[in-house]
């Protein structure tokens, strides 16, 4: 850790994984030479934050408290390091899930510095190299990061319904584009929420035939809004055994533990399903589901940078973004239980102006 100096920051988070979210002051750095300083305008609320916020995934990355989510965050620069090349204040860009990474490992080199292996930093409680302690994320009124991480947002983007794009975009558009999902093919989309939704109307925009697998029937109707040919009542057991084997690749985005065998017998012969979501607890699956069909199973991470970029730029170029339900970071508390109960259609996004109110 090297001595930095440090500016105060107004922020939300949490103090343990029983209390509500509340406003604190946290220390953010003074620009280095190649970081950018960003005025927050939006941040988006991603499943994660509420796992991590709870401390729900504690055998894995344990929460350091007090935690600060957001990793879908959209603002201004209003300070450029003496060494920035690629922004200057003004400019508007988007940070999403990490904020550094060791920029020399295979995984780096190859552009994908979510699996770093040193590994990446993480926009929240990931270690603060320069501050000690962890990151604090979006929920916050500001933020500091080296320009490598910072993303640039496209013009023509609503920066509002762009920001859910530095997650839940690039971690459904990633695996999409990874298992070459084109014309053609029939694609699964497992869960219909913040992520599910985007890998709807992505997988509808690379040509495939969409279908969306839910628990709530009220969201069928919505799901063929988004771009789905076909709605399947995932808990419906004849309407599953008739998707028995049709499916060239499915994308599982739920939050919560359920039964992954039912949904792997979807796939043809030589199918994939790939995991996004991370429930808190591991999922048993039956070899013989898998073995049966010479199936795979998978998982996927966010995306790299380079990635992320082309990611908002396809968006720009076809006019895809999130569709959000804006609201003001007092009323966090009420989105989180709401979040848990599925009410969201189907992003919220925090319009942190309103963090100024107290
Ligand atoms: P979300 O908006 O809450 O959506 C999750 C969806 O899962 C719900 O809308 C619901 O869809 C379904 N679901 C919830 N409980 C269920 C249950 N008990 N059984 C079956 N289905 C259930 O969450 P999100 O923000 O999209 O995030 C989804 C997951 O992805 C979270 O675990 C999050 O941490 C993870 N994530 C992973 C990455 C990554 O890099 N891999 C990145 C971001 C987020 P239906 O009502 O349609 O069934
Ligand atoms: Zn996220």
């Amino acid at each position: 850790m090297t001595a930095t100096n440090a500016f105060s920051a107004r922020a939300f988070g949490a103090a343990s994984p029983s209390a509500p979210l509340a406003p604190l002051q946290i220390r953010r750095r003074e620009p280095l030479a190649t970081d950018v300083q960003i005025e927050i305008l939006w941040c988006g609320i991603c499943h994660s934050d509420l796992h991590q916020a709870r401390d729900e995934w504690k055998s894995v990355m344990p929460t350091v408290y007090p935690c600060v989510p957001g990793h879908e965050i959209v603002g201004r620069v209003v300070k450029a390091g003496r060494d920035a090349k690629k922004f200057r204040e003004g400019d508007m860009v988007a940070v999403g899930c990490m904020v550094d990474s060791c920029g020399t490992c295979p995984s780096c080199a190859a552009g994908t510095e979510q699996f770093c292996f040193a590994p990446a930093t993480f926009t929240y409680n990931g270690p603060d190299k320069h501050l000690g302690g962890v990151t604090y994320g979006g929920y916050a009124d500001s933020i500091v990061v080296d320009e490598r991480f910072v993303l640039r947002l496209p013009k023509g983007l609503d920066p509002a319904s762009a920001a859910p794009l530095v997650c839940a975009g690039i971690t459904t558009w990633s695996p999409l584009r990874h298992w070459g999902v084109k014309k053609g093919m029939v694609v699964g989309v497992v869960g219909i929420g913040g992520l599910g939704h985007m890998a709807i109307k992505f997988a509808r925009a690379l040509g495939a035939h969409v279908v969306a697998f839910t628990t709530t029937a009220a969201k069928c109707e919505a799901a063929m809004r988004l771009g789905a040919h076909e709605v399947v009542l995932s808990r419906d057991a004849d309407a599953m055994t008739k998707r028995v084997g049709t499916l060239d690749f499915m994308l599982d985005t739920v939050s919560a533990p359920h039964d992954l065998n039912p949904l792997i017998a979807c796939l043809k012969i030589d199918g994939t399903m790939t995991l996004v979501g991370a429930p808190d607890q591991p999922a048993p699956v039956s070899a013989f589901g898998l073995i049966f069909g010479r199936k795979r199973l998978s998982g996927s991470a966010i995306g790299g940078i380079r990635e992320t970029q082309e990611m908002l730029d396809f968006c720009a170029e076809h006019g895809i973004a999130a569709d959000v339900e804006v609201i003001r970071i007092q009323q966090i508390n009420d989105a989180y239980a709401r979040l848990l109960k599925g009410d969201v259609r189907w992003r919220f996004v925090i319009d942190m102006s309103s963090l100024k109110n107290g």
